[in-house]
């Protein structure tokens, strides 16, 4: 019946597979003829298709022969030829889409197409991967392909020389990480010749696409520098916070994991540090700092967001559960919790230049992505980044059985029953992966297991050095492998000898991820390529994401069931209304990320003027048009605002302006009051700009135009980068602050768009100004060096404060002292797994 339905109404996907469908046919059709080419003559259909279009063909027209040829080529080469499935994966990628492909489909041979074809015009086509050891090997299997095709490949890592770098990014295709590439155009933007910029976009396909652009979306590319700010208001800071009382001083919005001020709370603030109103735009920084010590002690939790480690605060990635050594929460957050946990403060650094991953990839001309896992955030990939997501049939039908959830009543039942269908499986010699959300879990189970004398293996956060290892054994009889959600995501999981006999690789989830995404890059890493294997998920009412989001029927439904602790249900009712929670929660997340995205927009559209003004800078030979519009500007501004309409010109305070044109523009005085009395506003501008113009034009004439254009470019360059690097800092702290804002009746976002657009052209006011008097007052260098006003190194922060909102692993705080252990000791939780945090 469904199939019939499907046939009458096929969805947009399937549509969209048949178009792609012909496409592939195509193709094909054309191997026997590609075939019959020696290999000169196969190389030297790049030539021909450069020709082709460069009289006018387009790279859809070139699309079935270029594809031919990667194909044929490949088949030389690699010794692989693309199946058909990965020929439509690779159209897809070509239309700028998002290829759904499981693990295993062999995505990094599905890009050569669209890679190749892409690069025909010479613009370039970068292949994004989330580490470097990928990029390396990816480029250094696919390499031979490209060459063989007389295309070059380049490498674009970390620890390149300017000039490796512009190699890198000349080549016809570039593999590299999607760190790397962002950092590149931070910066290409900081730059003081234009002779150093490395980097062009045009086409981009990037791998691990729902880990960069939605786990990762708003994560920021910081290129940082130190600056030497006071510790003690960390301190001064958290001992205030600790002061405080819940619902009182502060309230906790528990869904959105927000903390606030009460009046109260505010009014304390207010007293303690001896001010008349915290939201005085002069103490922003205090505000700032009172509200990441709220951050620091209340949300962000010891061994769950963060571990202590030689003295040191190190982030716990929230999706794989790896300590990310060297990260650090960005915007003195870091600090704060530094502060609460008793450590010594590490310099505070500045943002020098940051950009979203998010914001950074919407750059590219076309973009495109691959994964195993996207089809659950299609309309997030469509809205924000205007990609469909393709679904491509794998190549052989996944033999994989995934079972409906078993749902216990108590946490308890539910790990005494993983623990026994554990050591059931285990006696067949079966391979198990056990995915968890929480490096508790792991432990915890860990126990378990070991209390039952079954051998394994625990990949977590703690011992990641091995992790890659490890999960390659996962696969061999006997193994248990208990492991975070994402560790060692896109490491194969290759069957060992014998297994295939016991069902292939079990999948054992001991909780569902708030994603179904996640979930599903679990049961995934079984079954790959037509190979056995199983899943299933164990959860109780007691889990986090049924306790937030299950709704109260199920409860009901479950009371009604008459369920005890030991009985599971497996019903497709509750699995449905399990998915039906995360649903809502990924729906939640989406529109917070949505939120979010909008005052990133603030800072992007900035960022876009300023980079763009800093480029024309750059390229130009002769600066004075520009010098001159700024210098009129300044004019204008000191003029509009001591000559307002609602005065009468006899009320307008031209000594103001007398005295501001004298000494910013002027090294003598050369205005007196007198001059402008019975002048309007316009006569009074050309009045000064007469002279100002004049004055410039002298200054002009004093030294060769070269060196007059190289002066101008240092000091209009220093001075847009230093305004600039302030400015970022103090639109952070407005972010900050604008959430503390948001007490009374106002919108916080309209009112970040308002206050930041003000503080925008503050800033281009300030450079202006600076820029004017620089020029007409100072001694012209003749030999003047540019220089960056702040040597920066980039960081890579993860601000899993915004993150922890989508994060529902609070274990320990679940459990109530008195309960029985989870562990299923008998013992209460307090004299069992509790005990080290009494
Ligand atoms: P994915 O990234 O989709 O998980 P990989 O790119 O790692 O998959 O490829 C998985 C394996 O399949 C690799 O060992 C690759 O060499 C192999 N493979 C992919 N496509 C083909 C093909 N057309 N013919 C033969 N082997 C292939």
């Amino acid at each position: 019946m469904i199939s019939i339905l499907k046939k009458i109404f096929p969805s947009s996907n399937d549509r969209t597979l048949n178009r792609y469908e012909r496409i592939a046919e195509k193709v094909e059709a054309l191997a026997e003829e590609f075939k019959a080419l020696n290999d000169e003559a196969l190389a030297n259909k790049t030539a021909e298709f450069k020709s082709r279009i460069e009289k006018g063909e387009s790279l859809d027209d070139l699309l079935p022969e270029a594809f031919a040829t990667v194909r044929e080529a490949s088949a030389r080469v690699l010794n692989m030829r693309h199946y058909p499935v990965q020929i439509m994966g690779a159209v897809a990628l070509h239309e700028g889409n998002i290829a759904e492909m499981k693990t295993g489909e062999g995505k990094t041979l599905v890009a050569t197409m669209p890679v190749y074809l892409n690069a025909l015009d010479g613009k370039g086509a970068h292949v994004v991967t989330v580490n470097e050891y990928l990029a390396r090997r990816d480029s250094e299997i696919m390499g031979p392909l490209y060459n063989f095709l007389g295309l070059t490949v380049g490498l674009n890592v970390s620890d390149l020389s300017k000039e490796e770098k512009r190699e890198a990014y000349a080549a016809d295709i570039t593999y590299g990480t999607n760190n790397e590439f962002g950092f590149d155009y931070l910066r290409d933007n900081m730059v003081v010749y234009k002779e150093q910029m490395v980097q062009r976009r045009n086409f981009a396909i990037v791998d691990e696409v729902d880990s960069i652009l939605i786990d990762e979306a708003r994560t920021p590319l910081i290129i940082s520098g130190s600056a030497q700010k006071s510790t003690q208001l960390y301190q001064m800071a958290n001992m205030f916070v600790r002061q405080l009382k819940k619902d009182t001083d502060y309230t906790v919005d528990e869904k959105t994991k927000n903390v606030q001020l009460t009046e109260e709370g505010i009014n304390r603030a207010e007293q303690m540090f001896s001010i008349d109103n915290l939201y005085d735009y002069q103490h922003v920084t205090l505000n700032h700092h009172i509200n990441q010590a709220l951050k620091a002690n209340i949300i962000m939790h010891r061994d769950v967001d963060y571990v202590v480690q030689d003295g040191e605060i190190v982030i716990v990635d929230p999706f794989t559960g790896r300590l990310m050594a060297g990260r650090r929460y960005s915007d003195g957050l870091h600090q704060a919790i530094e502060a609460k946990e008793g450590l010594e403060i590490q310099r505070e650094s500045m943002t020098l230049a940051t950009i979203t991953f998010q914001n950074y990839f919407r750059m590219y001309n076309k973009l495109a992505g691959m994964t195993g896992t996207a089809k659950t955030e299609e309309e997030e990939f469509r809205n924000i980044y205007n990609m469909d997501v393709i679904v491509i049939p794998t190549n052989r039908p996944i033999a994989r059985d995934d079972r409906a959830d078993l749902i216990y009543k108590t946490m308890q039942g539910k790990f005494k029953a993983i623990a026994a269908e554990i050591e059931e499986r285990h006696k067949t010699g079966q391979p198990i992966l056990v995915g968890t959300v929480a490096v508790e879990t792991s432990e915890l189970l860990s126990q378990l297991l070991t209390k039952r004398k079954i051998q394994h293996n625990v990949l977590n956060a703690k011992n990641h050095e091995r992790e890659a290892e490890i999960i390659e054994n996962a696969g061999q009889l006997g193994m248990v492998t208990i492991a975070t959600n994402m560790a060692g995501r896109g490491t194969d999981i290759k069957l060992g000898e014998g297994v295939i006999e016991v069902g292939g690789l079990h999948i054992l989830g001991t909780e569902r991820h708030e994603s179904r995404r996640i979930d599903n890059q679990l049961r995934g890493r079984a079954g790959r390529q037509g190979d056995p294997g199983s899943s299933r998920f164990y959860i109780s009412m007691e889990d986090e994401l049924m306790k937030r989001f299950g709704s109260d029927n199920l409860m009901t439904m479950m009371e009604r069931l008459g369920m005890d602790e030991d009985t599971p249900i497996e019903s497709k009712m509750v699995t449905k209304a399990v998915e039906s929670a995360q649903k809502r929660v990924e729906g939640s997340n989406f529109d917070a990320r949505k939120q979010l995205l909008q005052y990133d927009d603030v800072m992007r559209q900035q960022r876009e003027i300023i980079y763009a003004q800093r480029q024309d800078v750059l390229d130009a030979e002769n600066l004075s048009d520009i010098v001159l519009r700024m210098i009129d500007s300044t004019i204008d501004r000191i003029v509009t605002v001591h000559t307002p309409e609602s005065e009468v010109q006899e009320e307008w305070n031209t000594k103001e302006i007398t005295d501001y044109v004298n000494a910013v523009m002027f090294t003598e005085p050369v205005f007196t009051e007198k001059d402008f009395y019975g002048l309007d506003r316009e006569e009074i501008i050309e009045k000064i700009q007469a002279k100002v113009h004049a004055a410039f034009a002298e200054k002009e004439k004093q030294l060769p135009a070269e060196q007059i254009a190289e002066f101008q470019k240092a000091v209009i360059l220093r001075s847009v980068d230093s305004k600039w690097m302030d400015h970022i800092d103090q639109m952070e702290q407005l972010r900050q602050g604008i959430h503390l804002r948001a007490y009374g009746q106002t919108d916080p976002l309209r009112e970040y768009q308002f206050e930041g657009f003000e503080m925008f052209e503050a800033m281009v006011a300030a450079i202006e100004e600076e820029v004017t008097t620089y020029i007409l007052k100072s001694q012209i260098e003749q030999n003047m060096q540019r220089e960056q006003v702040a040597e920066g190194k980039a960081v890579v922060p993860s601000d899993k404060a915004e993150a922890s909102k989508k994060k529902p692993v609070r274990k320990k705080q679940d459990i109530k002292r008195n309960d029985p252990c989870p562990c299923g000791s008998g013992k209460k939780y307090k004299q069992c797994h509790g005990a080290e945090q009494e």
